[in-house]
């Protein structure tokens, strides 16, 4: 499989040059030349499949010609070393709990691949690879602990100091060894400023491989899809023939656009409901034809407030740019702070089951979209322990009477390194590490 950027289908690049550069020379995303199907005997094969199986199946259609097996299988392993169970919440409706991985959000399956596939593809290179992360959050843990000890790549998250929730904090600055943590003193939009002008500077670049490790990047796009195929398999295994609508909470609309990819290959889906916060311009886009930006609203979902969706075109191409297409698979509704915190109440409350505030705005797009008949699955991208705040304030005492508890010290590793947000501190620290 050869990839091309959505600016100029004619060059071709292989896996690992798409990896390494993260974005195409002109600016524009990259995404595989074509999609392949997997054939019928996949498909019956399915509910008898683990997750690591799947994986290989799913992801040697994209990277066999540039992987062995072997190394592909020892990949998907690592990645999928943790459950994705799909479970029943009410009669019609189930959750896909992505949240099982080491940072308890499903950007760990993401950056667990990208982590080995860039680890693998830096082997026997005698220029250090750096991955340089801008977080708001979530993405810096999950890429923290999947990038912990990969040998020959060193990792880079930037977070805005004292702007990310202690628990958060917890898990970008706990890995150490090969991974290195900075409070920026400054926003997430400094972080962000910082990690373009590294990437811009192209003295810097002659002497470092520098990459990124956000949802941009097809290593951590294409293997998001695996978990799509487990829901389908799940079905089957409770003995559940139709095709799902499955609804995805989404802000850059990476992990909508893995199911969607999910779809081209094959998977049986009714059709796709994206939620979003208030930060609605997908579902402004799909009402008015216009795509409109705009500046980031902040919610109670923190990790979907994005204003101007990065994965946006890779999704309209699938549909091939065409809008009434898009608008036959794809329903997108807002979702306020206060219906998803009532949401959270009274699903715990007439159910027993506690969803995080992401979840949350899933669920309530499901219950005014799905028709009586369908079978409706929504993901759960995170557990509700890493939105302790949110829930302690809505029903107090109830997340520890779950008898959940990570062993997570508040204020251990916190600042340890604090950065004014200025480039010239930044590239000193770079060329330090390299
Ligand atoms: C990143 C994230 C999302 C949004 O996923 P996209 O792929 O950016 O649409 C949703 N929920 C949680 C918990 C996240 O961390």
């Amino acid at each position: 499989m050869k990839y091309i950027s959505l600016g100029n289908r004619q060059e071709k690049y292989n896996l690992k040059e798409v990896l390494f550069r993260g974005l195409a020379p002109d600016g524009n995303l990259f995404m595989p030349e074509s999609i392949p199907t997997l054939d019928a005997s996949f498909f019956k094969e399915l509910p008898h499949m683990d997750l690591p199986e799947m994986g290989f199946h799913v992801l040697s259609q994209f990277m066999s010609e540039d992987l062995s097996d072997d190394v592909l299988k020892q990949i998907t392993k690592e990645t999928f070393s943790f459950d994705i169970p799909l479970k029943k919440v009410e009669e019609g409706v189930y959750v896909l709990e992505l949240f099982h991985g080491p940072t308890q959000a499903f950007k760990d399956v993401g950056a667990r691949c990208l982590s080995r596939l860039l680890g693998h593809f830096n082997k026997g290179e005698s220029r250090k690879l750096m991955v340089l992360t801008a977080t708001s959050g979530d993405t810096g843990g999950a890429v923290a602990h999947g990038f912990h000890r990969v040998p020959g790549v060193e990792v880079v998250v930037l977070y805005p100091y004292g702007k990310v929730s202690p628990y958060q904090e917890y898990q970008i600055t706990g890995p150490g060894d090969n991974v290195h943590a900075i409070a920026v003193d400054g926003s997430f939009d400094d972080c962000q400023r910082l990690v373009k002008e590294a990437f811009n500077d192209q003295v810097l670049r002659e002497q470092i491989y520098m990459t990124s490790a956000n949802s941009i990047n097809i290593g951590r796009l294409v293997p998001q899809s695996v978990y799509y195929f487990q829901v389908i398999s799940q079905l089957r295994r409770m003995g559940i023939e139709d095709a799902p609508v499955i609804t995805v909470p989404s802000g850059n609309f990476g992990n909508i656009t893995a199911a969607m990819l999910a779809t081209r290959m094959g998977l049986p889906v009714k059709r796709f409901i994206a939620a979003t916060n208030a930060n609605d311009v997908v579902p402004r886009f799909l009402k008015s034809g216009k795509y409109d930006p705009q500046a980031t609203i902040p919610t109670v979902a923190n990790a979907m407030d994005v204003g101007d969706p990065s994965n946006f075109s890779r999704m309209f191409d699938l549909f091939r740019n065409d809008i009434d297409d898009l608008r036959k698979n794809l329903i997108s509704s807002p979702v306020s702070d206060d219906e998803i915190k009532s949401t959270i109440v009274e699903v715990y409350k007439s159910k027993g089951y506690l969803m995080d505030p992401h979840t949350a705005s899933a669920y309530a797009v499901v219950k005014k979209e799905r028709k009586d008949d369908e079978t409706a699955v929504f993901v759960s991208t995170a557990h509700p322990f890493k939105f302790n705040e949110v829930i302690d304030q809505i029903l107090p005492g109830e997340l520890n009477k779950s008898g959940y508890s990570i062993d997570f010290e508040i204020g251990k590793n916190v600042g340890k390194d604090i950065m004014p947000a200025f480039y010239k501190e930044f590239r000193s620290r770079i060329e330090k590490m390299a």
